[in-house]
């Protein structure tokens, strides 16, 4: 972590030297600063690489915090954020939630006067899995993927899960793990995320043979798992496009009477519901799904993507709360009173909740005393490959020990 670089971007001087010396004395070496937003991008253009972490502040002359951000965004810059100011910490969070739908990777903020176990804290807690999520040879694609070599990818079988697992607050135990999609290179095996490739296979009317694919392998591996005595239940992330095919819920459903795999062993995840054309032959896939005893789940709850009006129509079994909800919650008293009434809207529906991007440890000690159900996150562990997935299980779980967990019995 000592390797890198830190861009402060802050207008008064006596603030940037207290930063650097934090930086410096929690063991990092290169570090710049910029007094305001002007010199920061004047900096990232002639350099041609921004930092790996920019610590912003928001209220400086020329170009803002806010506008730096629009402006970082724009020329899709991944440093990692860290916001500072004295401003309200409901503010701080509007502008956290406003980066990372930006698409910036935002490590948290922080309120001036800054101290500096709490920046400690931050950068090396978040820091960690920021760090741990860029590794493992992800690839970040530099050029954009055509429609010939994504069927190319779907022709060849490149697309590969990756298993999340899922905890259970109250006793620890793993009682779930959520598949995400992968593509691997042609040409050196390297990986792609699918943040990179599902938007264009939905663009190119490829969504519905990845999504068959993505099916085939997750069930698949639940007969592996179930083989190997693992209960566990198994979610999968569907596109609300394919709920344009009528005869979507038959195929799945078949694939799934094929396998013998149990339908409540399988959960399946929507996002962007808003997208959703014609609610009813979504509501008829769906519905379909649960009859059959799938669960159903409302992914990235609090974006905007997906919102109370879907609860009300569809028959979720699970409510998932977006990390941009969970990051930091111990510290935010605001984001405490939206999840516990999303939680108690949960248990008055009889739906499990699940929390999001769980990182730190005192978010995880926060949702356990507020009654959360079940936990997913870089602190339990990254999604791994199904090996590293059963390593991580036969090791015993190696969160544990950070969140005080005595472990499985
Ligand atoms: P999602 O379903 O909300 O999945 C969670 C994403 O958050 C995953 O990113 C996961 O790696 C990441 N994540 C998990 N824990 C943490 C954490 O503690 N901190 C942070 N910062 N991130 C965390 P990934 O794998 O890149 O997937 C991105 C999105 O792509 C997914 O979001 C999902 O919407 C979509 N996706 C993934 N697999 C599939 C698939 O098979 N089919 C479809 N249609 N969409 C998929
Ligand atoms: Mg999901
Ligand atoms: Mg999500």
């Amino acid at each position: 972590m000592n390797d890198s670089t830190i861009l402060i971007v802050e207008d008064s001087a006596a603030q940037r030297a207290v930063l650097r010396q934090f930086c410096q004395n929690a063991g990092f070496q290169h570090i710049s600063e910029a007094e305001n937003g002007r010199a920061a991008l004047a900096a990232i253009d002639a350099s041609g690489q921004a930092a790996d972490i920019l610590i912003c502040d928001l209220e400086m002359p020329e170009i803002d915090g806010i506008e730096l951000i629009n402006l970082l965004s724009a020329r899709q810059i991944s440093s990692a954020l860290i916001i500072v100011s004295g401003r309200e910490r409901s503010l701080l969070s509007a502008v956290e939630l406003m980066a990372s739908t930006e698409g910036l990777y935002v490590l948290g903020s922080l309120q001036k006067p800054v101290q500096e176990s709490c920046f400690r804290q931050l950068l090396y807690q978040s820091c960690q899995s920021w760090l741990s999520s860029k590794r493992g040879g992800v690839k970040q694609t530099e050029l954009q993927l055509t429609k010939e070599q994504l069927q190319q990818a779907l022709n060849d079988r490149r697309f590969v899960l990756h298993y999340q697992p899922k905890i259970d607050f109250a006793s620890a135990k793993l009682i779930g793990a959520e598949a995400l999609v992968r593509l691997q290179t042609a040409e050196d095996d390297q990986l792609i995320f699918p943040n990179d490739f599902i938007p264009l296979c939905e663009r190119f009317g490829l969504i519905d043979e990845l999504s068959y694919q993505v099916i085939e392998l997750a069930i698949a591996q639940q007969q592996r798992w179930v083989a190997a005595g693992l209960d566990l239940t198994l979610s999968i992330n569907l596109s609300a496009y394919s709920f344009e095919q009528p005869e979507f819920s038959a195929r799945v459903i078949a694939l799934i009477k094929d396998c013998a795999v149990p339908p409540n062993s399988l959960i399946f995840e929507v996002t962007e519901t808003g997208v959703i054309k014609d609610i009813g032959r979504a509501l008829a896939i769906l519905t379909r799904l649960r009859l059959f005893g799938c669960g159903l789940s409302i992914d990235d709850y609090g974006t905007g993507y997906s919102s109370v009006k879907q609860l009300s129509q569809i028959p979720f079994t699970e409510l998932k709360v977006d990390r941009s909800l969970i990051h930091g919650i111990c510290g935010k008293p605001h984001l405490q009173v939206i999840f516990e009434s999303t939680l108690s809207m949960c248990q008055k529906l009889g739906i499990e909740l699940v929390a999001e991007g769980v990182e730190r440890p005192d978010d995880w000690r926060y949702l356990l005393q507020a009654g959360c159900n079940t936990a997913q996150g870089y602190l339990i562990s990254p999604p791994l490959p199904e090996q590293r997935f059963s390593q991580w299980v036969a090791a015993g779980m190696t969160f544990l020990s950070q969140v005080g967990e005595k472990g499985q019995s």
